[in-house]
């Protein structure tokens, strides 16, 4: 069999939505899967919508992801070069071929009688296509035309009463008719191939064997279909990936919350948990198991069980995949994704000594559990920086004008001074003596000492957070709350 060739084809118009990266991903799984290759074209013809900027950001997003291409934007290949804007000669001869053979003709009708026809034929319930004006036009017509200033577009002109069918590898048999298709334009005016032809020269001549992408693009098939046939190019394999709905079941967008890789990347999720995330999203293997390491995705993956049904964006999935990943990653991983956060909030002035580091390391530890993406750590770590205590409640600080707390809190700050060092066993043992010598059950003793130093009856383990805090600290604040109280 020919080697497998897949590509991710974005349009660098704005953010790069986690739909792309899904669909970049499940390319570059068959790809490495298959020992084939991946190639990375942009698909930049929309002029006044596509930046640099954008691609800039797509490429970026794709290496932090992992997905490397094989061919394409910025490493070349073999069927360059590989953005659009840089490939309109090449369009520009196969329009003289079409044009030649009758596939495609000059097409003179301005916007506004466009605009009317379809007007006229939405008011008679008709469905909107081009009703073939300039389908015959002769010479002297373009001529008149022409010298009316009026500067043409090329139109498609699509076959009759013809059934287009294929077999798409996710959807199954699909088919249209030629006569709902109606003559497309394919070169705009301004002489600027539209998506649905640049996309067929391109796929053809970059040897693509499956096009592989979001179901959104199913309507556009079968005009791509036609032009494929009128070149004489074989049809790659077509592949349709369902939608990605949010939890309400309805399309995702910016409602649902963070949309965009840099999103994600910024909020403090790891590459290897959107990838495995990307990969549950509309495929879905043999088993219970969820967890995949890019080596078992890679061996694993195959459109055969890849959903029909929209996938649906779970967060709350993400999170705990996210959670897990950060876990096994430690916390000097966590520290770093958190420190521009930690930052943010004014609890950390950056670049950090060692000295610092290492601590914040130390209490990122006592936290991590509780972190599902890095930027929770600011909230989490919270205690560890606020050294003027606010009660959570009056509850909270109710507690600490019981009868029995005062001895409590003299006894702790008197044996935690006397301390030569603090480390957890030294700390562990004053607590449990003032349990002990005061007779007191540990409710009297550890919530009162965790809300006089953080304002809050829960929080991380309170031994550590003493030991991290440091007597000098520690002391300060306990003065400080039994004064308010
Ligand atoms: N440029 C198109 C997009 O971003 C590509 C569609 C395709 O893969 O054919 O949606």
């Amino acid at each position: 069999m020919n080697e497998l060739r897949v590509r991710f084809a974005p349009s660098p118009t704005g953010p790069f939505h986690i739909g792309g990266a899904r669909s970049a991903l499940f390319n570059w799984l068959l790809a490495r899967r298959e020992g084939g290759k991946f190639i990375l074209r942009i698909e930049d013809t929309d002029l006044e919508r596509s930046s640099r900027e954008s691609e800039e950001n797509i490429k970026e997003a794709l290496r932090w992801l992992g997905i490397d291409w094989d061919e394409g934007v910025d490493v070349g290949g073999p069927y360059g070069p590989y953005r659009q804007t840089e490939r309109l000669g090449l369009y520009r001869e196969y329009t003289a071929k079409l044009l030649a053979a009758g596939h495609a003709y000059h097409c003179y009708c301005s916007e506004d009688e466009l605009e009317a026809e379809r007007q006229a034929q939405l008011a008679k319930g008709e469905t909107p296509r081009y009703g073939g004006r300039c389908r015959c036009l002769g010479d002297e017509d373009r001529r008149r035309l022409a010298a009316e200033g009026r500067k043409p577009t090329v139109r498609f002109r699509v076959p009759e009463g013809k059934a287009i069918i294929f077999n798409d590898l996710v959807r199954g048999t699909v088919s249209f008719e030629s006569s709902g298709v109606g003559d497309f334009v394919i070169v705009k005016s301004d002489g600027i191939p539209v998506y649905n032809y640049a996309v067929v020269l391109d796929d053809a001549l970059m040897r693509v064997t499956h096009v592989i992408r979001a179901e959104e693009h199913l309507s556009n098939t079968p005009r791509q279909i036609v032009i494929y046939e009128a070149l004489g190019f074989p049809l790659p394999a077509f592949g349709h990936i369902s939608l990605i709905l949010g939890k309400d079941r309805t399309k995702m967008s910016k409602r649902h919350g963070a949309t965009s890789v840099e999103q994600y990347k910024c909020l403090g999720y790891l590459p290897a948990a959107i990838v495995n995330f990307l990969a549950l999203l509309g495929w879905a293997p043999e088993g219970e198991e969820e967890i995949f390491s890019r080596e078992e995705l890679i061996s694993r993956f195959s459109l055969d069980r890849v959903a029909k049904n929209p996938a649906v964006f779970d967060v709350d999935k993400l999170n705990w995949l996210n959670a897990h990943y950060l876990r096994a990653a430690g916390p000097a991983v966590i520290t770093e994704l958190a420190l521009p956060h930690l930052a943010a909030a004014g609890y950390v002035t950056l670049p950090l000594s060692g000295n610092e580091r290492a601590w914040l390391e130390q209490a990122v530890a006592v936290v991590q559990e509780h972190i599902s993406y890095a930027a929770q750590a600011a909230e989490h770590l919270a205690v560890f920086f606020k050294d003027d205590v606010a009660f959570e409640s009056d509850e909270a600080a109710a507690i600490l004008r019981d009868a029995d707390i005062p001895p409590v809190m003299a006894a702790f700050r008197e044996r935690l001074a006397a301390l030569p060092a603090l480390d957890d066993a030294a700390v562990k043992g004053v607590l449990k003596g003032i349990v002990k010598d005061l007779k007191l059950g540990g409710n009297k003793v550890y919530m009162p000492v965790r809300i006089a130093l953080t304002g809050q009856a829960h929080g991380p383990d309170l031994i550590r957070l003493i030991v991290l805090l440091g007597k000098d600290r520690v002391l300060a604040r306990l003065e400080k709350t039994l004064k308010a109280i």
